[in-house]
C-alpha cells in the first residue's frame, strides 16, 4: 500500500526518537512491499522559533491530508517562561482539537525484562496488560481561563456527547479484550464527574451489556494502580485524570520510554506520539529510549493503515530486543553498557529484516 506520513519530530529528544521510528517504518515498508512517503513539518518549540506560532498553518494542512501523524515531543526550557504568549504546548493540544482526536489510546503491559528497571515489585507486574482511554479535547485543558493579580481560575467543562464518544471507544476495545470497564471520575466532588458517571452507566448498559463496567474514584484510582494493577483491562478517563494516571501507570512499563499512544476521532488520520515528553536533561546526547515511539508506529500501522500483521512485527521485535536486554540508560542495570539511542533503532530494523526473511523462507 501507499500512505502519506507526516512527520513532526518537534523538540527536544523528539527528533532523535523520531529518526529511529522512521528507519523502522522504512524496514517495514520494504520487507512488506509498501510505500511511504514522509513529509517533515514544525510544531511546538522550533515552530515558535520558525513561524512564530506553535501549531503552523502549513503543518495542520499538512497533518489533515495525511494518512497519519508521528509525533515526537514538545516543550522545554527555552519556551517555558509562564508569561509568553505562545508555549509549544499549544501546539499539541491545538492539533488535537483540530483533527478531532478525542481518545487517547494508551497501552500499558510491562515487558518481563524490563521488571527490574519498575519501583514496583516484580510479583505485582506480572500478568498487568490494561489500555488507558484518556478524553483528548476536552475537560480543564480546553476551558476558559482567567488570570488576575488576585486569582486565577481553569475551566472544566463537558459534554454529554463528548463523554459519550469516548465511552463508545472504551467500551468497543473491551469487547474486544478481557470485556471490562474501568471509568474514572471524581463524582463525590465534581459536577462533571457526576455527568461522566451517568453517561457511562447509560452507555454500558444500552449499548454495551456484555461488557462489565466498574467506576472509581481518580485518587483510590492512583493507589490501586500500583496496588492491584493487574486488575484492570481498559481504563477510561477524562482529560487530566488520564494525562496524570498514565504517568503513574508508566511506572509499572518501568520506563516513560516504553510507552506508545494514539489519539483517534472519527476521521481517517490518527496522531501517534510516545507518551514521554521532550525530556530536555537528556536531549541531544543520543541516550534517550526511542522504544515508545517504535511501539507508536506499531500503534499507526494497526489504527491508520490497518497493517495487522505489520503491527504485530513490530511489537514482536521491540519484545525481542528487550528479552534480549538491548536497553538504553533509562532501562540498563548499574555497571553493564546502555544501548544509545541510534543502536537501540538500529537493532530493531535488524530485527524486523531478520523476521521478514525468517518468514518469507517458511512461506
Ligand atoms: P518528560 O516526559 O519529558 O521527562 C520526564 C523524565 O523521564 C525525565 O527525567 C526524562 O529524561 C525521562 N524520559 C522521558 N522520555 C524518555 C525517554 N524516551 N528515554 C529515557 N528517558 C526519558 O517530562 P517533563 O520533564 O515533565 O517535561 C519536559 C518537557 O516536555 C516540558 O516542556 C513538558 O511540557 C513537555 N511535555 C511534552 C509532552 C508531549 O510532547 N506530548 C508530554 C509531556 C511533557
Amino acid at each position: 500500500m501507499h500512505a502519506d506520513i507526516v512527520l513532526l519530530p518537534g523538540d527536544g529528544i523528539g527528533p532523535e526518537v523520531v529518526a529511529g521510528a522512521v528507519a523502522v517504518l522504512q524496514a517495514v515498508a520494504e520487507r512488506h512491499g509498501h510505500q511511504f512517503t514522509f513529509h517533515e513539518h514544525d510544531i511546538g518549540g522550533i515552530a515558535i522559533d520558525r513561524h512564530g506560532e506553535p501549531l503552523p498553518a502549513a503543518t495542520l494542512a499538512a497533518c489533515r491530508q495525511a494518512d497519519a501523524v508521528l509525533l515526537g515531543a514538545v516543550g522545554g526550557p527555552k519556551w517555558s517562561d509562564p508569561n509568553a504568549k505562545v508555549r509549544p504546548e499549544q501546539g499539541l493540544l491545538a492539533i488535537r482539537k483540530a483533527l478531532g482526536l478525542y481518545a487517547n489510546l494508551r497501552p500499558v503491559k510491562p515487558h518481563a525484562a524490563a521488571l527490574d528497571a519498575a519501583p514496583i515489585k516484580p510479583h505485582l507486574l506480572t500478568g498487568v496488560d490494561m489500555i488507558v482511554v484518556r478524553e483528548l479535547t476536552g475537560g480543564i485543558y480546553f476551558g476558559d481561563k482567567t488570570r488576575t493579580a488576585a486569582d486565577a481560575s481553569d475551566l472544566c467543562r463537558y459534554s454529554v456527547v463528548e463523554i459519550e464518544r469516548v465511552m463508545r471507544t472504551a467500551f468497543r476495545l473491551a469487547q474486544r479484550r478481557r470485556g471490562h470497564v474501568t471509568s474514572v471520575d471524581k463524582a463525590n466532588v465534581l459536577e462533571t464527574s457526576r455527568l461522566w458517571r451517568d453517561v457511562a452507566a447509560r452507555i454500558g448498559r444500552e449499548e454495551f451489556p456484555d461488557v462489565r463496567l466498574e467506576h472509581q474514584l481518580v485518587d483510590s484510582m492512583a493507589m490501586h494502580l500500583l496496588s492491584r494493577p493487574r486488575d484492570y483491562d481498559v481504563v477510561v478517563t477524562e482529560n487530566m485524570f488520564g494525562d496524570i494516571l498514565t504517568d503513574e501507570a508508566s511506572m509499572l512499563a518501568g520506563s516513560l520510554g516504553l510507552l506508545p499512544s494514539a489519539s483517534l476521532g472519527e476521521g481517517k488520520v490518527g496522531l501517534y506520539e510516545p507518551i514521554h515528553g521532550s525530556a530536555p536533561d537528556i536531549a541531544d546526547k543520543g541516550i534517550a529510549n526511542p522504544y515508545a515511539t517504535i511501539l507508536s508506529t506499531a500503534l499507526l500501522l494497526r489504527h491508520s493503515l490497518g497493517l495487522e500483521q505489520e503491527a504485530q512485527c513490530v511489537e514482536q521485535s521491540v519484545s525481542d530486543a528487550l528479552d534480549a536486554r538491548a536497553f538504553t540508560a533509562d532501562l540498563v542495570a548499574h555497571g553493564v553498557a546502555p544501548l544509545s539511542t541510534q543502536q537501540a533503532s538500529v537493532g530493531i530494523v535488524q530485527r524486523i529484516r531478520e523476521r521478514s526473511a525468517v518468514s518469507e523462507l517458511r512461506d
